[in-house]
């Protein structure tokens, strides 16, 4: 059986569907070495894989430093994060051997140790797939948007971060894009071809597999019980854009007087004395099992991240998707575009508003009827085993055994 290199970063969202991947990878007898940062170490482990790490600081700051105010900013971040990654990697598996590389479709720096190390790739890519035409055509319009003496530096630390990765790895960086998608010669999308903006328009080396959904950790047991006795509404902005405090009491003060029990995740960078006095009928947690609490959830208000909406579509949950950032707004609209939620916008958001929401999406079965259907093209879609079947496919044509 082959051993395989298995390149991500360090965020939930791009490490959540890998896990039940790389478990079917372990469980047909492959051999996983798995990068990633520190924080992830324990879950990976449960798999059966060999973790491996880099330096998470480190590789947060040049991230960061790359810029945050514009897509090609984010780019250059990524490519600040190569010094910090390649070396690290190259020391740690220097005399081994692998068949193949899975790389996350973005951090990491996938492609350019695929390259390096001339390993046949896979791309893991846990948000919609983009094309090179809509990354082209999203720079093209940031130019014309913005003016000169801010886009000039942008590009310039572009082309000199190319170079470098030229004189140093010896691997050519044709475009934006390859920074950004890290394309390969097969992409595995966690999600299904008819949920993905024009999912017609990627050829056959893009394989929609659906939600790669596993279970991750335990609920303590007497949290459970309380949970599976009523179905609750569940709150949640994800890992990354979650430090709304006023959110958080906006939710409270439309939901707190009602008969709902409600289940709010608030992250680690707000603690619960940010928030003031906790209404009775909540839960309020740092961080809860989300996919073990989805299947006893009647409604999820969420930032629409491309992981929290497909779980919850998965387990047939309605949505409120309150987009924060990144994905956000493009998931969110296709949410409301299959009628198995509502989108509403943070910065008018009311009390009234969202109970109101919340109202009409708990008594119009129109929202169950949809999500009904949309839950069971993403339980027949085979997840993370026809992940590992297409993976398969792919070592069958590189005569990998
Ligand atoms: N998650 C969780 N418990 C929490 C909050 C989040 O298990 O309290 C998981 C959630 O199940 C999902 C991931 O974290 O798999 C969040 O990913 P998503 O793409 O939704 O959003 P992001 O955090 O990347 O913005």
């Amino acid at each position: 059986m082959a051993r395989v290199l298995f390149m991500n970063g360090g965020s939930e969202g791009h490490i959540n569907p890998t896990i039940g991947v790389v478990q079917e990878l372990i469980s047909r007898g492959e051999e996983v070495v798995y990068f990633c940062i520190e924080a992830f170490r324990e879950r990976i482990e449960k798999t059966g894989a060999t973790v491996r790490t880099f330096d998470d600081q480190q590789f947060i700051k040049a991230f960061i430093s790359g810029g945050r105010d514009h897509m090609l900013e984010r780019i250059n971040g990524l490519l600040l994060t190569a010094d910090i990654v390649i070396p690290s990697v190259l020391e740690q598996i220097k005399e081994e051997q692998f068949d193949y590389i899975i790389h996350d479709s973005m951090f990491g720096c996938g492609r350019l140790l695929a390259q390096l190390l001339q390993l046949p790739a896979i791309n893991s890519c846990t948000s919609f797939a983009q094309s090179k035409e809509s990354i082209d055509r999203e720079l093209e319009q940031f130019s014309i948007d913005v003016p000169t003496e801010i886009v000039k530096p942008i590009y310039d630390q572009f082309q000199n971060l190319t170079m470098m990765v030229k004189e140093k790895y010896d691997v050519e960086i044709h475009s934006p894009y390859e920074v950004w998608c890290n394309p390969a010669p097969l992409t595995i999308v966690y999600t299904t071809r008819e949920f993905q903006p024009n999912g017609e328009s990627f050829d056959q080396t893009y394989k929609f597999v659906g939600p790669s959904i596993s279970t991750r950790l335990s609920l303590e047991s007497n949290e459970f019980t309380a949970i599976q006795e009523r179905k609750h509404i569940y709150i949640s902005l994800g890992t990354v854009f979650n430090r709304s405090i006023n959110f958080y009491k906006l939710c409270m003060e439309a939901l707190g007087s009602t008969e709902q029990a409600i289940v709010m995740s608030i992250g680690n960078n707000v603690h619960l004395s940010d928030l003031g006095e906790i209404p009775p009928n909540f839960t309020v947690k740092p961080y809860v099992p989300q996919t073990e609490l989805l299947p006893y959830t009647k409604l999820f208000i969420t930032h629409g991240g491309m992981n929290s909406v497909h779980e919850a579509l998965y387990y047939g949950v309605p949505l409120i998707v309150i987009p924060q950032s990144a994905d956000q707004p493009i998931i969110a609209e296709q949410v409301d575009s299959i009628g198995a939620g509502i989108t509403l916008q943070m910065q008018s958001l009311t009390p009234a508003q969202l109970r109101e929401a919340v109202d009409q999406v708990l008594s119009d079965t129109a929202f169950f009827t949809a999500v009904a259907k949309i839950r069971e093209s993403f339980q027949e879609s085979g997840g993370y085993c026809q992940a590992v079947d297409e993976i398969v496919a792919f070592k069958r044509q590189y005569g990998i055994k």
